[in-house]
């Protein structure tokens, strides 16, 4: 597969799950990639070994995405390494521990909105700027089936990635007639490392969330990266501004 062959691509939270899968897809698809994540370097190493073993071209660079200076310098680098950039996809996030609203402490929430909206905005505002030099690219924002619904408890996260929607449309119209295109995935029960974790500490609360999926079993990090990399190729030319659930059929029921 060469969908996305002499393409440069910033994957986000590439050290783990949904980031690791979608890193190697765009790899595999012929693009070289910048990988990040801010604490679990080891994870990040893996993954450019995988992709190195592969005959692909990666790079690991740490950065936190709440932190503007370290995404600005991120997406640097990425330039200084490759000299381009056409796809992105801005996937980091943290999990979030259920309170409701009343009792939500606002240093939790703000935590929250830095790494999920925050991280978003400052990926989005130094990634465009290179690639209207590129002449164009396309930004994939991982937002989550809580982007589309609301879930009891989880208010912050909610906020959050509906507000990320919020931008990927925004982003969709401000750089439209620059060739930038702008969507966002909304994962629903996705099988990465902590989704199963949690799966095997909770079992009976996961099979309700499994019973209720329609299609009757969780996504693979790999069904989010394929997605993914298709959003970012040619074969989506005229898809933008869409906010896309990968969940299984939930939102639909
Ligand atoms: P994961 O395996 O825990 O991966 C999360 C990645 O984000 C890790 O690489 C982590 O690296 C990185 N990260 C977290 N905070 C960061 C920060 N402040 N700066 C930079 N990197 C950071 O989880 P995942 O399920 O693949 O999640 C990826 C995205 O999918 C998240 O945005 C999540 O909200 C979304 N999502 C997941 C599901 C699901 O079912 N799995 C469903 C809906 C949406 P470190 O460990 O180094 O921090």
């Amino acid at each position: 597969m060469s969908m996305l062959k002499g393409k440069v691509a910033i994957v986000t939270g590439g050290s783990s799950g949904i980031g690791r899968a979608t890193t190697c897809a765009f790899a595999a698809a012929g693009a070289k990639v910048a990988l990040s994540s801010d604490l679990n370097l080891q994870g990040g190493a893996e993954t450019v070994r995988m992709i190195t073993d592969a005959g692909g071209d990666a790079f690991f660079i740490k950065c936190d995405v709440s932190k503007e200076e370290e995404v600005k310098d991120m997406v640097a680098e990425t330039i200084k390494r490759y000299g381009r950039l056409d796809c992105a996809f801005n996937n980091a996030g943290m999990g979030v521990p259920e309170s409701l609203i009343a009792d939500q402490p606002s240093e939790h929430w703000d935590q929250i909105m830095q790494c999920h909206l925050y991280g978003v905005f400052y990926c989005m505002k130094y990634e465009i700027p290179h690639m209207i030099k590129s002449g164009g690219g396309s930004i994939v924002n991982t937002s989550s089936l809580a982007g589309l619904k609301g879930y009891p408890g989880l208010s912050s996260y909610c906020a959050a990635k509906w507000g990320i929607n919020g931008l990927t449309m925004t982003g969709a119209l401000e750089y439209a007639k620059q060739g930038i295109r702008v969507n966002s995935v909304c994962p629903g029960w996705i099988e990465t490392p902590g989704v199963i974790h949690f799966a095997e500490m909770f079992p009976e609360l996961a099979k309700k969330v499994i019973d209720g999926i329609p299609l009757g079993h969780g996504g693979k990090p790999e069904e989010v990266a394929d997605t993914v990399v298709w959003l970012c190729s040619d074969s989506a030319s005229y898809i933008t501004g869409v906010n896309l659930a990968i969940d299984g059929g939930i939102k639909a029921s």
